[in-house]
């Protein structure tokens, strides 16, 4: 556990959207500038911290990152309570969420609705959320235009940006824009 003496706050987000879009490597790439072609896919809750300066402010961004199926909703749990126990633990406290898709396929596009459903259900209600469409690299393979992420996060009021782990385009911008986002709500 890192220490919160070297910073003037320290803030708890999350990441949240179907796997292989991209989280983990966006998290690694924030936090230790490092990417994966071959990255194994996450299993239970992993965190990385990494500070932010915002002002004269030093932030600590404490970021969890988790195996991300679906929906948490999709893990077959023996019951309903030990379901809600880890994704309650998950989302709670959490002050900033990235909610990320693939711009290269659709279907992560569309659980988005789901994912927000969660993060309405379970989050804090003043929780800030960045929406990132991952992979903008791969523009032969777009499948989502950049309008429509524009558009459903203008409908939903949350931040937007499109990102590439691979190629470090927009990461940065998109984790220090949660970061200060919440740091105008929070200090
Ligand atoms: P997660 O399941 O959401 O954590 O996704 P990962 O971070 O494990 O990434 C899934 C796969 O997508 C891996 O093979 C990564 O190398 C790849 N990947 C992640 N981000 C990018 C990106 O920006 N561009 C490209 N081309 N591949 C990416
Ligand atoms: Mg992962």
């Amino acid at each position: 556990m890192a220490s919160d003496e070297d910073c003037d706050y320290l803030f708890k987000t999350i990441l949240v959207g179907d796997s292989a879009v991209g989280k983990s490597n966006l998290l690694s790439r924030f936090a230790k500038d490092e990417f994966h072609l071959d990255s194994k896919p996450t299993i239970g809750v992993e965190f990385a911290y990494r500070n932010t300066k915002v002002g004269d402010k030093i932030v600590k961004a404490q970021i969890w990152d988790t195996a991300g199926q679906e929906s948490f909703g999709s893990l077959t749990f023996s019951s309903d309570d030990r379901f809600r126990a880890i994704t309650s633990s998950y989302y709670r406290g959490a002050q900033g969420a990235m909610l990320v898709y693939d711009i290269t396929r659709n279907g992560t596009f569309e659980h988005l609705k789901k994912w927000l459903t969660e993060l309405r259900e379970f989050g804090d209600r003043d929780m800030v959320i960045v929406l990132v469409g991952n992979k903008s690299d791969l523009v032969d393979l777009r499948e989502v235009d950049t309008e429509d992420g524009k558009k459903l996060a203008e409908l939903e009021n949350l931040c937007f940006m499109e990102t590439s782990a691979k190629e470090n385009l927009n990461v940065e911008d998109a984790f220090v824009e949660m970061i200060t986002k919440i740091y105008e709500i929070a200090a």
